[in-house]
């Protein structure tokens, strides 16, 4: 299975976990898998061969400084209020369900943050 791949999968278990989201458009220069705009939530599936994942990746002197240019860019984008949600493909071939629903935990923690901040106001 393909990196994109996976992210169809992702895609297709959290609209079935009710999680309702964007196609993938920028967000500050960088394109995430998916974005729950209503929320600042930006989801990226991380290829495993792409993102030299430590199970499936390659073993390569280069790959402490990509993760490090990933964690920066993610860095980035929370300082910006975005909350970032990283996977793996690997996560999503072997347990698409787990997958989606652990990103869908995320998005309901986030909106119910959201909506009591909103409250206090
Ligand atoms: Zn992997």
């Amino acid at each position: 299975m393909s990196a994109m791949t996976a992210e169809k999968l992702l895609r297709a278990n959290l609209w079935e976990f009710g999680v309702r989201f964007r196609p993938p458009e920028r967000v500050r220069n960088y394109m995430p898998s998916f974005v729950v705009a209503s929320c600042k939530v930006a989801g990226c599936v991380d290829g495993c061969a792409e993102s030299h994942c430590p199970w499936h990746g390659p073993k390569r002197k280069s790959t402490p400084t990509l993760w490090k240019k990933l964690n920066d860019r993610d860095a980035k984008l929370r300082k910006a209020g975005w909350t970032v949600v990283r996977i793996w493909q690997h996560e999503i071939e072997n347990t698409p369900r787990m997958a989606a629903g652990r990103i869908a935990m995320i998005v309901r923690t986030v909106k119910e943050m959201l909506e009591r901040a909103k409250k206090k106001t």
